[in-house]
């Protein structure tokens, strides 16, 4: 039998966590329990696996603000093998090629007219095993793996933002130094705990036609996604720690909540209240400009 769906909530443990993500863990939280399904804690610590007590902290105040998910969190960290068998997979299919190039370089390199901005440039993409073994040599490092796409958009159905169609190119998924790539990653994970609905920042919106397609390649169906949009500081930069009083730590509880809870439109100012009010369609589409009390 297949367990029900689940969504999720996946920090990156680069830096506590301020309104803006805590805003973003409510609504996934809301979105999965309002449809019935399981809710679960990810963190993403492919890139800060140093960072194990702001990971800790991450977890503490999302419990904090009353937040449940089911079982224990998951740290990327704990199960490098499932990357890795994804990758072999791939590699068997003929599907990977190995990519030499800085990120300087691909930022330099020539660009076909009409190029999506952003997309990788295809530069070891048919290289020769000469040619390979020159630029092998020239790089002294190891290579990365890019997945060799026969696409170059791919179409997604947002719950937010309707059908969005952005760039799929030849993406990285397994950096030089082993290590599974973010976008790999997070499809491997959500197919692995039967994650069908992916709530997350609109920062994320352009990187989810990319992981819609592996999904697709590694045989997994593709989540709902729903992009919520971003809080933003009063210059209208994205907020930062740096802004002041943003945290769990500096604004406190009740308060976080009850700022959510009115940034969202909701009357209710408990988690419970604002699930028996939640309705997708009534939620704010522009960001949340927040303004620090002072
Ligand atoms: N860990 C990612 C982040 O904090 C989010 C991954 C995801 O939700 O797919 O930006």
């Amino acid at each position: 039998m297949t367990p029900t769906g689940a969504g999720r909530f996946a920090p990156s443990p680069s830096a506590d966590l301020h309104i803006g993500n805590l805003r973003t863990a409510v609504l996934a939280w809301l979105f999965a329990r309002s449809t019935g399904r399981r809710f679960l804690m990810r963190v993403d610590d492919l890139d800060d696996r140093t960072h194990s007590d702001i990971a800790a902290r991450q977890l503490d105040d999302l419990a904090a603000i009353g937040l449940t998910w089911d079982g224990p969190a998951e740290w990327q960290t704990h199960h490098p093998q499932r990357y890795d068998h994804a990758v072999d997979a791939l590699a068997e299919r003929g599907l990977l090629y190995e990519c030499y190039c800085s990120r300087k370089d691909v930022q330099q390199a020539p660009r076909a007219p009409h190029a999506p901005q952003g997309a990788y440039p295809g530069t070891c993409r048919d290289l020769t095993d000469a040619e390979r073994e020159e630029r092998r040599e020239a790089a002294g490092r190891p290579p990365a793996l890019r997945l060799r796409t026969d696409v170059t958009t791919h179409t997604v159905h947002d719950l937010l933002h309707g059908e969005y169609t952005g760039v799929v190119d030849d993406f990285v998924v397994r950096r030089g130094d082993g290590v599974a790539a973010y976008n790999l990653a997070v499809v491997v994970d959500d197919a692995a705990q039967f994650v069908d609905q992916v709530v997350r920042g609109d920062d994320l919106l352009a990187s989810s036609p990319r992981q819609a397609y592996l999904a697709n390649l590694l045989g997994h169906p593709e989540p709902t996604y729903a992009h919520v949009a971003l809080v933003l500081n009063e210059d209208g930069a994205r907020l930062a720690k740096r802004d002041g009083a943003v945290t769990l730590a500096q604004i406190g509880m009740p308060r976080v909540l009850e700022q959510i809870a009115a940034s969202l439109r909701f009357g209710a100012t408990t988690l419970a209240g604002m699930l028996e009010e939640f309705d997708p369609a009534g939620l704010p589409r522009d960001p949340w400009i927040y303004s620090p009390a002072t």
